[in-house]
């Protein structure tokens, strides 16, 4: 079996701990590696090696750290398929998913091949009498990132891109579940030039977590998650003096006005409530047809298109719709959620718990599955069950499904389906959710904007990637600056303007 290695200083490292974890892959049930579960004392070596390289690594002037950033992006635009593979295979999602995984990752890349204008400064000249005034932006030093399953190749990269740019060493823990992706980012990260240190990829669970957060070195933690861990990370964090900006789960909606394209609305909700095994926290769990005949008209049109979802193991060929879920403990925690879904009155429309795949049969797959009549007091509605499983609301007005939306602990991603301009934008100025799409199902934005939820989908402040991820990763400093020619000053012991 293969044994998986940390990345520290430049080289594959084996773990020293005697502790790993299976990797599995969920297509087969099989396990494929162990990974190595680092100790508070490995951490300690990795960030020690990462202190000493970041020095180099700040003092490198910014455009050739954009360099080394172009380099890594052209590297992995070439080594698109051989990275996807490595997600197809610890994740499970299909290869044309999977390669966008690592597309939005790129595209996060580029954006930091113009990081000297990113981190550019301000200055005013004049500002009293011989005085100018300056700020500027310095890396923060040695800064963490967290990760989760579900993006294997582009969270790591949404958090590596700003952090080192930037000028920042990152100590990369990436999840248990899926490690390989980042250790061969690392690599290729490596051979565009990146020096040995700056980016140090440490495998662990829960015990190298809270070395992170307790270790004085550590100045900022990059979080993504799930909702308890993400608020946990971040109240360690912040009282160990950190800057943390954790992300977590989602429930999100889409409301179908009864003027939508209801064909295009069903499409948008297959794909965005089933794709990746609706493993993805901007997935669509809860569709919400405004009237009963919308409502419907809408689950008419689902039904036979949900029973015609092709699901299968990534290397079935494209025409897989989606793959299996992470791991047994999922599949059986989805199903148990169905069953309490059908227990407490929802219409369980489409049931996908029974699905078998010839030889796949020890899979952790989960057939899609379609609740109508879901009420907000019932657990399927209430928990974020990341699994193909689509939860139908019926609302009797507009105001009724925004009020369902504002009222929900979780503000990631939302929609709406409507022909009507003025609703559309109602909707989006008034919804207390990060980040919305009007007759767009998934809106995670593009790599010049940001990303990040609202109430229990993010803790901390500044969004992921574009122009707040390089806020996140540097602290401002502002020099007031005085020169004497032509200027009489005699001491001044009140604080004063400065002209
Ligand atoms: P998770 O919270 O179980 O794990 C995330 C990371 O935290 C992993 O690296 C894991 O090793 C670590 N971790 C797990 N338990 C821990 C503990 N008790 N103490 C310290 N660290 C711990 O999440 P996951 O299952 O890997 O990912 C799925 C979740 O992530 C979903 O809830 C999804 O919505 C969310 N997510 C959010 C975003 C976002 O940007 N908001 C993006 C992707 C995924």
């Amino acid at each position: 079996m293969q044994e998986l290695c940390h990345w520290i200083d430049g080289k594959e490292a084996k773990g020293t701990t005697g502790r790993f974890s299976d990797v599995f892959n969920p297509a087969t049930g099989e396990v494929i590696a162990r990974v190595p579960l680092a100790s508070a004392t490995e951490l300690a070596a990795a960030i020690d090696s990462a202190e000493k390289a970041q020095i180099g690594w700040a003092a490198t002037n910014p455009q050739r750290r954009a360099r080394v950033m172009m380099r890594f992006g052209q590297l992995i635009h070439d080594n698109m398929d051989m990275l996807a593979e490595l997600v197809s295979r610890e994740h499970g999602k299909t290869l044309p998913d999977a390669r966008g995984d690592v597309q939005r990752g790129l595209e996060v890349i580029e954006v930091c091949m113009g990081a000297p204008a990113l981190l550019k400064g301000e200055y005013t000249d004049n500002a009293g009498p011989g005085i100018d005034l300056y700020s500027m932006r310095q890396p923060l030093g040695v800064v963490a990132g967290i990760t989760p399953f579900n993006f294997p190749a582009m969270i790591p990269l949404w958090k590596m891109g700003p952090a080192l740019a930037a000028g920042n060493a990152m100590i990369l823990k990436p999840s248990e579940r899926v490690p390989s992706t980042s250790i061969a980012l690392a690599k290729l990260a490596q051979e565009a030039g990146l020096p040995d240190g700056v980016l140090q990829v440490v495998n662990g669970d829960k015990e190298i977590v809270d070395a992170i957060l307790d270790h004085p070195t550590i100045q900022a933690v990059g979080f993504v998650g799930s909702t308890p861990i993400a608020q946990y990370i971040y109240g360690r964090a912040a009282s160990n003096g950190k800057r943390a900006q954790c992300f977590g789960g989602a429930k999100n909606h889409m409301l179908i006005m009864p003027d939508a394209d209801l064909d295009k609305a069903t499409d948008a909700l297959l794909g965005a409530g089933f794709g990746a095994a609706g493993e993805r926290c901007m997935a669509i769990s809860v569709a919400v047809p405004v009237g009963d005949e919308t409502a419907d008209a809408l689950i008419e049109r689902l039904v036979p298109k949900i029973e015609k979802l092709k699901v299968g193991p990534y290397t079935a060929g494209d025409d897989v719709d989606f793959g299996p879920v992470i791991t047994k403990a999922a599949q059986e925690r989805i199903n148990r959620l169905i069953a309490s879904g059908v227990d407490e009155g929802a219409k369980l429309v489409v049931d996908g718990r029974d699905l078998k795949i010839q030889g796949y049969e020890n899979g952790f797959f989960c057939g899609p599955s379609l609740f109508d009549h879901v009420t907000p007091d019932m657990e399927i509605y209430r928990e974020e069950i990341f699994g193909p499983v689509l939860s139908s609301v019926r609302a009797k007005t507009y105001e009724d499904a925004l009020k369902l939306v504002m009222d929900n602990d979780y503000g990631n991603g939302t929609a709406i389906y409507t022909a009507d301009g003025d609703t559309a934008r109602d909707f989006a100025s008034r919804v207390n959710v990060g980040m919305v799409g009007v007759n767009f199902p998934i809106p995670v934005p593009l790599s010049y904007y940001t990303f990040g939820g609202w109430k229990k989908s993010a803790f901390g402040d500044l969004n992921q990637y574009g122009p707040d991820a390089f806020r996140f990763y540097t602290k401002t400093k502002t020099v007031t600056a005085r020169w004497f020619s032509g200027i009489k000053d005699g001491a001044a012991l009140n604080f004063k303007a400065l002209d």
